[in-house]
């Protein structure tokens, strides 16, 4: 009798995703790709929907990283006949050997037995006042209207937070025609120039973060830094922002959009379904699914790769994709490839230790950027007003889960979620977890990794209810296909 063929699925077409899937190609394999969005790419590398109606070039999309984004994309492009690729994929749901998943708004599921995650991140977000009205979008949300939609989310619009994705958005923004009425970056300068030794490690992305900075300031675009957030204003929409400078002075800016981010949040989920044992990531400030060098998780059959497993950046996804696939290789017996016909794949062909090596190097380049673009620390938490929405899917204020944490009633973040519903909405904490942890945080005076973690449920994302109520013939003609 022959052993059954492996079934790889890889969760994610971004840098990693892609990589790994070229790696297993190489090497003679087909695996299954699933991916939410559209078309391939990613976050970094996003492209704009087939027939969307505007034409940018690559250029004008990816700036500094166009030829980057084109070998991805071509790299996909070129193995596309010899994988499985799913787009406008959710994976909504994992456990042992099987992955749940939405299509078309209908429900299947899809056996693995190697299952490599490679679902990237999504912004940070601390809530402030008015950070729900119509017209606060996150830095990310506004950079994918301007790759995806090909429009701006206001006319005069603030960029706000912390992190190289504030520059870059204002850079982006700005380049293409939108109005950026001021960036208010909420680190102080002193701390981004103490980071620069750090941040040298990799220095072609050093440079580029200081040509966004010069270029804005250069354009007359108004940047302030070490400012402290005190709330957006408007009745319906947004009209304005207001914040206070580094000395304390109250400042004030019309505007009619924000954008909103600090830094980004490794999507974490599917791991946790998965299994995969967590520990508290002091860099990344929150809990992240345990791997070796190679991207193996606790789990057997599982890895991961890419800002899902720590944020680390685009180059470092597209080495850590293809490091999962060598360790699923290795562990199948399957000799890797390293020949490709194509002179852009060389690149990607490097070898584990190669790879190690790079991965270190943007590692200490990563620690200067969370030293130069720090979040606030959890105790500001403290200073919420209790009329703060902190959840917006359930509607929690500040003042609710202060009350339940005062009267003891919670001490660890999954009972407070239980006993107020923070997290329990459409967003399943994804936006609020964090700060339902740092609220937890600052009225215990327990330092963030002993408030506990949120513990992830299915659906991971909203998901129509009646495919999963309906559809059982779906799914199983779907394990039957794979079983041919
Ligand atoms: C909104 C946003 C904008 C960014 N913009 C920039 C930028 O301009 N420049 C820069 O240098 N870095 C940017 N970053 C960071 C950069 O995108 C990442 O470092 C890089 O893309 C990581 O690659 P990845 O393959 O790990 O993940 P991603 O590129 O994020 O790819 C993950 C893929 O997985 C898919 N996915 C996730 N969960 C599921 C699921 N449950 N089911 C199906 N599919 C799923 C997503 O749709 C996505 O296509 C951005 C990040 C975000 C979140």
């Amino acid at each position: 009798m022959s052993a059954q063929p492996p079934r790889i699925v890889i969760v994610g077409a971004g840098p990693a995703g892609i990589r790994s899937t070229q790696t297993l190609v190489a090497a003679g394999l087909r695996p299954t790709v699933i991916d939410e969005n559209a078309r391939w790419g990613g976050q970094i590398y996003r492209q704009p929907a087939a027939g969307a109606g505007f034409a940018r070039t690559k250029a004008a999309l990816y700036g500094f990283e166009a030829k980057k984004a084109d070998a991805v994309h071509e790299a996909m492009a070129r193995i596309l006949a010899q994988v499985d690729y799913r787009p406008d994929t959710l994976a909504w749901s994992c456990e042992p050997g099987r992955l749940d998943i939405l299509r078309e708004g209908r429900e299947a599921s899809v056996p693995w037995s190697h299952l490599i995650i490679a679902s990237g991140a999504t912004d940070r977000i601390v809530p402030l006042p008015g950070w729900t009205l119509p017209g606060v979008y996150t830095l990310g949300g506004a950079q994918v209207a301007l790759k995806a939609q090909g429009c701006a989310i206001g006319r005069r619009t603030v960029l706000a937070g912390t992190g190289p994705l504030l520059y870059l958005v204002a850079y982006q923004y700005a380049k293409a025609g939108a109005q950026v009425a001021a960036v208010l970056d909420t680190s102080p300068f002193a701390r981004q120039a103490a980071a620069a030794p750090k941040l040298l490690n990799q220095p072609g992305t050093f440079a580029k973060g200081v040509y966004y900075l010069a270029w804005l300031r250069t354009h007359g675009v108004r940047i302030e830094h070490g400012v402290s957030l005190a709330g957006i204003e408007g009745a319906q929409a947004v009209q304005g922002v207001r914040w206070h400078t580094g000395n304390g002075a109250e400042q004030a800016l019309a505007c009619d959009a924000v954008g909103l981010g600090y830094g980004l949040r490794p999507e974490t989920q599917l791991a946790d379904l998965a299994g995969c044992r967590f520990a508290f990531d002091a860099l990344n400030r929150c809990w992240l699914p345990e791997r070796d060098a190679a991207g193996r998780s606790s789990v057997e059959g599982v890895y991961l790769a890419g800002d899902g497993a720590g944020i680390a950046g685009a180059d470092a996804a597209e080495l850590a994709g293809r490091r999962a696939a060598l360790a699923v290789l290795e562990d199948l017996g399957v000799a890797s490839s390293s020949h490709d016909d194509h002179a852009a794949h060389l690149e990607h062909a490097l070898d584990a230790a190669t790879i190690d090596q790079r991965l270190a190097c943007i590692a200490r380049f990563r620690a200067g950027i969370e030293q130069a673009f720090a979040p606030p620390p959890a105790h500001c938490a403290a200073h919420w007003p209790d009329e703060l929405t902190v959840c917006r899917c359930e509607e929690v204020s500040a003042g609710t889960l202060r009350s339940c944490i005062r009267s003891g009633l919670a001490t660890e973040v999954n009972r407070l979620k239980a006993l107020t519903r923070i997290g329990m909405g459409r967003c399943q904490g994804r936006m609020c977890g964090e700060s339902a942890m740092a609220l937890l945080s600052a009225e215990t005076g327990k330092p963030l990794h002993e408030v506990g973690r949120l513990r992830s449920q299915a659906p991971i994302k909203p998901i129509p209810i009646s495919p999963m109520l309906f559809d059982d013939d779906v799914q199983v003609a779907e394990e039957e296909a794979h079983d041919e």
